[in-house]
């Protein structure tokens, strides 16, 4: 397995598998791999001649005040697993190389970018769509992997990829719990035991809302209200039924919704979301 820590070695890499005319399967993430990270790595292995992750913990998409210095750091875990699921090659640039002095431009993704963990977080989708916007352009991917987990950021991701013709096919995974039904995270490993009890919240509330959901409950007021009732041990920061196309909130669900939770448990942010069309 090849590892490339430069966007000049990377591109120089891929450009080379193209002229071969090979597909190449893009997944990136910021490491501390568990298994969503898997089933991503997975099917971009089965889906094309070539498989590229990356692990770059991307400062740009950190507010000051959050966890950027703390956040977990895993690499040689991290090439063991890429490595047993017959990943091609690894991408895993310095912020330096990233972003080198004199780093000025920035990709935008007004409205979808600016709502839920947008409104929660302002910059943080600005950060994830300036640094997409650079690995595709360094990994030049024909399919690029990415986990409901984060449904917002797939969203804005295809909505950037479409708006400057990247030319690269989004491909959305379903999110991989645990049996216990708490969302893998990175973060998990933020949580004492106590507070991972707390954060099943999450998933219990939104298995909630489904099964009203699927019962035929159409107005979003009463599903909203039972899922805040749920959630009473965690610091909600949003709790949002929304159109899963434009993410704009719904009162009545008519057609596609998503329901996207953000919630504190102690000092640690964790999201979970379900989505549900009538
Ligand atoms: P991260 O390393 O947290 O930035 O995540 C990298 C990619 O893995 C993103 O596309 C996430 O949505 C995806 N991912 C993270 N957790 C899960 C999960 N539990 N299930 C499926 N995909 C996930």
């Amino acid at each position: 397995m090849k590892i490339l820590t430069t966007p000049e070695a990377m591109r120089a890499w891929s450009d080379a598998v193209r002229a071969e005319r090979r597909t190449i399967g893009f997944v990136p993430t910021m490491g501390a791999l568990h298994e969503g990270h898997a089933s991503l790595m997975r099917a971009a292995v089965a889906q094309n001649d070539i498989a590229v992750l990356s692990v770059f913990v991307n400062p740009a998409q950190f507010a000051p005040n959050e966890d950027y210095d703390q956040y977990p750091r895993t690499f040689d875990a991290d090439r063991a697993m890429a490595q047993e699921l017959g990943m091609t090659a690894i991408y895993a640039p310095t912020p330096q190389a990233m972003y080198p002095d004199g780093y000025s431009t920035y990709v935008d993704v007004k409205g979808l970018g600016d709502v839920l963990c947008g409104a929660s977080r302002p910059g943080h989708f600005r950060g994830v769509t300036t640094v997409v916007a650079k690995l595709f352009a360094a990994v030049r991917p024909h399919r690029a992997y990415f986990g409901q987990k984060d449904a917002q950021q797939v969203a804005v991701i295809r909505r950037m990829t479409a708006d400057l013709d990247l030319g690269v096919e989004i491909v959305e995974m379903p999110i991989v719990r645990d049996a216990d039904g708490l969302a893998l995270s990175s973060r998990n490993k933020y949580l004492s035991p106590e507070e991972r009890v707390r954060a099943l919240g999450l998933s219990r509330a939104l298995c909630l809302a489904q099964a009203m959901l699927e019962a035929g409950e159409q107005q979003a007021a009463p599903v909203l209200e039972a899922v805040r009732e749920v959630l009473h041990e965690v610091e909600v920061d949003y709790v949002e039924l929304v159109d899963a196309a434009t993410l704009a909130r719904v009162e009545r669900i008519t057609g596609p919704v998503l329901l996207a939770i953000a919630a504190r448990v102690g000092a640690t942010r964790l999201i979970d979301n379900v989505r549900f069309t009538p």
